[in-house]
C-alpha cells in the first residue's frame, strides 16, 4: 500500500491500535510508552503485526519521505458493528436484546475506554490533514470497568439479565485508557459523544435491526 501511495503521490494513514501497548503498565497510555506485549501469546499475531506495521510506516516515511500518519485507535463502537464479532459492545448488546446472560470475562475489573465511531472518524480526518508522522492516540478517555459497562448496558436496555462469569482470555489487558493530550493540542480534536449517548444510538440501531 505504501508503494502504491508513493506511485500516486498520496498520503498514507495506518489504522494502528492501542493493542500496541499490550497489557500496559502505565495508565493512561501516552504515545511515548513502548508497551508491554507478550510476543508469543494468543494476541501476539495481531499486536506484533500492528507494531511491525508502525515500524514499516516510519521506515517509509524516513527513507522514502512518504507522507504518513499513524493513528493508535482505542476501542471504538457504534451502529453497524456485527452483532457476533465477539467484541464486548456487540456481545453485551446481543445478549441484552435477546434475553441472554451477559458474559463477563474474568472478574470484570479490567477497564476499557470506548469511543463513538463518528468521533473517531473525525480524528482520523484531522490526523490526515496534519503534518504528524509519529503515532497519535485516538480514543475516548472515559474509562470504565467491564462490570460497570455490563450494568450500564442493563440499565440502558431496561433489562435485568444475570451476568455469566467466564474465564479471562490469556493476556487480556487489565487497563486501557488513552492519553489524548497530543491529539488535543496537535489536531484540536477531542471526543464529543459520551458513552451514554453513543450507547443509546447504538442500541437504537441494533433494536431496529432485530
Ligand atoms: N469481554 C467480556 N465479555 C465479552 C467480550 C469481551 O467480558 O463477551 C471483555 C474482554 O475480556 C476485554 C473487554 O471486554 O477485557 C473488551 O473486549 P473486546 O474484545 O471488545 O476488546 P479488546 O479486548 O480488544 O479491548
Amino acid at each position: 500500500w505504501m508503494d502504491l501511495a508513493r506511485e500516486h503521490g498520496a498520503s498514507f494513514l495506518l489504522a494502528s491500535t492501542s493493542e500496541c501497548y499490550g497489557d500496559p503498565k502505565e495508565n493512561p497510555q501516552q504515545e511515548s510508552y513502548w508497551g508491554n506485549v507478550n510476543p508469543v501469546g494468543p494476541r501476539s499475531v495481531y499486536d506484533e503485526a500492528k507494531r511491525f506495521a508502525e515500524a514499516l510506516t516510519m521506515a517509509y516515511h524516513r527513507h522514502h519521505k512518504l507522507k504518513t500518519h499513524i493513528a493508535r485507535i482505542f476501542n471504538t463502537y457504534g451502529p453497524r458493528m456485527k452483532l457476533n464479532d465477539g467484541r464486548v459492545v456487540p456481545s453485551f448488546l446481543d445478549s441484552a436484546l435477546h434475553g441472554k446472560p451477559l458474559s463477563v470475562y474474568g472478574d470484570g475489573k479490567q477497564t476499557r475506554s470506548f469511543c463513538y465511531v463518528s468521533d473517531l472518524v473525525d480524528g482520523l480526518c484531522k490526523l490526515m490533514q496534519s503534518e504528524e508522522a509519529y503515532p497519535v492516540n485516538l480514543g475516548n478517555p472515559e474509562e470504565i470497568t467491564i462490570l460497570e459497562f455490563a450494568e450500564r448496558i442493563q440499565r440502558l436496555t431496561g433489562t435485568d439479565l444475570p451476568l455469566a462469569y467466564e474465564p479471562m482470555p490469556e493476556d487480556d489487558p487489565k487497563q486501557r485508557k488513552p492519553d489524548i493530550t497530543k491529539a488535543r493540542t496537535l489536531l484540536g480534536w477531542e471526543p464529543r459523544v459520551g458513552l451514554e449517548e453513543g450507547l443509546q444510538r447504538t442500541i437504537e440501531y441494533f433494536q431496529s435491526m432485530s
